[in-house]
């Protein structure tokens, strides 16, 4: 490691995005390993995903009190969330509460967005750019920009001669957009058109929702906390935490041990009657065949559909909701407030696009193959290019020239989601290969964070500076990525984004670890305990 004085050109460490991730990789090389270490961050404020998606109705389906870090007391001992599942507004507040807390904004440059990052072997060293030109070295580079920053907007033929205004959800105006007596079309329902359709309805004057598939939810029930509910958590915040770390996907809740196939149909009725009454993604957790076996997902996916058919009064609507075509959870599950019962309202209407797709957008709406739909205003909730777009928009180049978009043809290529072969001193926090989205992210983060810590800390200390994964980990790595999607009903959803399948032409490659996030931690573990089998460190 280079020494690491004022008078140094360059950094020890450049961060890339002020997300939750970044925070937490600044605070960790900074304050416990004393690197010179900075953020570069593309927006004028700290937050990351929670800094751009602005759109109505944005909320996270992580409960508040597995939504937040607990490395440190202050954090936790100094923050309280208002309601079960925090929104927007307030998950952007919580972020700065620990911008300020941790005294990070003195190294965060905002309005910094990168385009160009090249390995400079002869002096160990990575030389990024930004747009705006400016020019900074390091040692090491992490990348914190998150697996959904990069929006996915459709090219769909027409949209320049639109003649009203149009969003993406993930790049919402920051002074928001009034719906008031506007006709608006939403294209998607993901888990974010599952939360902005109910919220437009109520202010426009019409909405009609383009449906592509079909999609599960459950029932959020969100709600204010109660004092007795905060003070519980602050108290228990280690035992919250430690189950958190031992989850499968990283939740404040385990996966029961029971299988849904083995419950007689009485018992598993109730089962999931109590599931719905509670709402949230804690539905999934009540069976632990549910994605794994098809007959198990069965039962659970004919349940909902049931529900969906009772809610939506308009039979024929009800019957383009509820019809599914992939088993439940095995795309990201979306959990809602009054989604379905929107369709209840005589605002809001339901194009079935399998039916009657879209041939193209004209200067006053939506045309779809049986008619056109007059609109003042198109929302996309489209969804990312997720896990490698982020990273491609950087423009990275490692050793030898080799330009990740190239190495990443056929899809991403990296040893535990955590480094790429041929791009040394890079490190991707929830890279593609790691469990990121299939897990609550705060700890997934934390995790990652703290691995490439004690790296780096195990590295100064034998006065290493340079570490690189081999071709032949990321090789087996890749094995054991698929294998573990294999093993459950994730792997056979064709159209899932989790495969890339939402952006025309990326390769069809299932990106995150769908192994659980406990096993995964044991692995990484493992790896540092075998002295970074793996990577090479020179
Ligand atoms: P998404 O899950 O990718 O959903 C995009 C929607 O747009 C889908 O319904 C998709 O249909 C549709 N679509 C895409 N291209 C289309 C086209 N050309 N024509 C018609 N329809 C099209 O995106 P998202 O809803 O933004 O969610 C992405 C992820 O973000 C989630 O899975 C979740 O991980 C995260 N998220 C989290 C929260 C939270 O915690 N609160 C909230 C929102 C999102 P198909 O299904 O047919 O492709």
């Amino acid at each position: 490691m280079s020494s690491s004085t004022q008078s140094d050109s360059h950094l020890d460490a450049l961060i890339i995005g002020a997300g939750f991730a970044g925070l937490y990789q600044l605070h960790s090389l900074r304050d416990r390993l004393g690197m010179r270490a900075q953020v570069l961050e593309a927006g004028d404020g700290v937050g990351g995903t929670w800094y751009w998606n602005r759109y109505p109705g944005a909320r996270c389906d992580s409960e508040s009190h597995s939504y937040m870090f607990y490395f440190d007391e202050r954090l936790v001992q100094g923050w309280e969330w208002s309601q079960r599942y925090p929104g927007q507004p307030e998950i952007l507040r919580y972020l700065n509460f620990v911008t300020d807390t941790l005294d990070l904004r003195r190294d965060i440059t905002f309005n910094a967005r990168v385009n160009g990052a090249e390995w400079d072997e002869a002096n160990r060293l990575w030389h990024v750019r930004t747009e705006d030109g400016r020019q900074i070295s390091a040692r090491y580079l992490v990348s914190a920009v998150g697996c959904l920053s990069s929006a996915n907007l459709p090219q769909i033929a027409g949209l320049e001669d639109f003649q009203g205004d149009w969003y993406h959800t993930g790049q919402w105006p920051h002074e928001g957009v009034d719906f008031t007596g506007k006709r608006v079309g939403v294209i998607g329902t993901g888990a974010t058109g599952i939360q902005a359709i109910p919220v437009i309805a109520q202010t426009a004057a019409q909405v009609t929702v383009f449906q592509r598939t079909a999609n599960y939810s459950i029932p959020a029930r969100n709600q204010p906390l109660t004092p007795e509910f905060k003070r519980e958590i602050k108290e228990n915040a280690t035992e919250i935490y430690a189950t958190m770390r031992k989850a499968t996907n990283g939740h404040a809740f385990l996966i029961d041990d029971r299988l849904a196939v083995a419950t007689p149909e009485e018992d598993r009725q109730e089962i999931y009657d109590k599931a719905w009454e509670v709402g949230g993604l804690r539905f999934r957790a009540v069976f632990k065949d549910i994605l794994v076996d098809q007959a198990a997902n069965d039962t659970a996916a004919d349940y909902i559909k049931d529900k969906i058919r009772q809610m939506v009064k308009d039979p024929k609507k009800a019957e383009v909701l509820a019809d599914i075509d992939h088993p439940f959870a095995a795309k990201r599950p979306p959990i809602d407030t009054n989604y379905f019962d929107v369709y209840n309202r005589d605002n809001v209407g339901l194009v079935d696009l399998r039916a009657t797709p879209i041939e193209r957008i004209t200067q006053a709406g939506i045309r779809t193959s049986d008619q056109e739909h007059p609109l003042d205003i198109i929302v996309f909730a489209t969804g990312f290019d997720a896990m490698t777009g982020g990273l491609f928009k950087l423009n990275i180049t490692g050793s030898g020239g080799r330009k990740l978009k190239d190495y990443w043809y056929a899809g991403p290529r990296t040893n535990l989601g955590l480094q790429v072969p041929g791009f040394p001193n890079l490190f991707t926090i929830t890279g593609p290969g790691s469990p990121s989205v299939l897990c609550n992210l705060p700890p997934q983060i934390e995790q990652h964070v703290e691995w490439i810590t004690e790296c780096l800390k195990t590295m100064q200390a034998k006065g290493a500076d340079r570490i690189e994964t081999t071709e032949d980990a990321a090789e087996q790595w890749g094995e054991e990525v698929e294998r573990a999607a294999r093993a459950t009903l994730l792997f056979g959803v064709k159209h899932s984004w989790y495969l890339g399948a939402n952006v025309p032409g990326k390769p069809r490659v299932f990106m995150p670890y769908a192994g659980g996030f406990d096993r995964y931690q044991k692995i990484c573990d493992q790896v540092a305990a075998d002295g970074y089998k793996g990577f090479a460190i020179s």
